[in-house]
């Protein structure tokens, strides 16, 4: 059994205009509380947020916390804390925004918008220099699997954009999201032996660099994750939720998928 938080959190990219984005924000507000009621036995406690663009957060603010137990995320951080950076967003704005967390080091920004390591470095460090959580994502190419490199791809990935976490700063703010890039967007899902795989190998890196407190992280998979395939990936063990595209667009299977997590008994070893 574990005690790490399982974390089911939606990614909406650049979708959902406001009403769009309220109206979603909403139908996971109003079926939040029934979707984890009456958890399976030895249920870790399940918590659920969204990712709106930066110009939705205000639109979905209402419908998350304190109103109801959803957390409001934003998709990216700036690494600086403020000044003359022309389009970035800092952390002091995102927290006045009601915003609970960042997506760090997305694929997405990786590939397109040149997020390398090093920048992803800096925005956690930012991040947690002001006490905002951050959900980093770490994934390896096609190329990379296919070549038999992705532990390595994924654990360089780790150490470089973790390189300037102290110790004192591993904490619950700190949540990794595995999100192989073959399996984002592509409807092709990691097994649940894949994900089990590469998730035990982050934790033993996090527990050799951090000891208890990176031992005790929430691990998350993403990838074309869906109501249908939810549990069995949460049956494999060692995998604490979920980051969700597609499947988070709608209310109702996000919430499908929260109600799997809280339903889904977790494997003791
Ligand atoms: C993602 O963008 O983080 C993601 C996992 O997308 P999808 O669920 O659509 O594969």
């Amino acid at each position: 059994m574990t005690n790490r938080i399982t974390w089911i959190l939606g990614n909406w990219k650049q979708n959902h205009l406001n009403a769009d984005a309220a109206e979603c924000a909403e139908g996971v507000g109003a079926g939040l509380e029934a979707a984890l009621a009456n958890p399976v036995a030895g249920c870790p406690e399940v918590r659920v947020g969204y990712a709106p663009t930066y110009l939705a957060l205000a639109a979905a603010a209402p419908f998350t916390r304190p109103a109801t137990g959803a957390w409001l995320l934003a998709q990216d951080v700036a690494a600086q804390e403020s000044g003359a950076f022309t389009g970035e967003i800092g952390v002091a704005m995102l927290k006045e925004a009601g915003v609970d967390a960042a997506i760090v080091g997305h694929s997405e920004r990786r590939a397109y918008f040149g997020d390398t390591n090093a920048l992803v470095a800096s925005k956690v460090a930012n991040a947690l220099a002001h006490d905002l959580t951050v959900v980093l994502c770490v994934g390896e190419s096609l190329e990379a699997r296919d070549k038999g490199e992705h532990e390595t791809t994924v654990i360089t990935q780790l150490s470089e954009s973790l390189a300037q976490v102290a110790s004192s700063e591993m904490d619950a703010r700190v949540i990794i999201a595995y999100e192989p890039v073959w399996a984002i967007g592509t409807g092709r899902t990691a097994s649940p032996q894949q994900a089990r795989d590469m998730h035990r190998a982050i934790r033993t890196h996090l527990r050799e660099t951090y000891g208890d407190a990176g031992n005790d992280r929430s691990i998350l998979y993403g990838g074309s994750v869906k109501p249908g395939n939810a549990a069995e990936l949460l049956s494999a063990g060692d995998i604490d939720g979920f980051l969700i595209g597609g499947a988070s667009l709608k209310a109702e299977s996000f919430l499908a998928i929260a109600a799997a997590a809280a339903q889904t008994a977790r494997p003791t070893a």
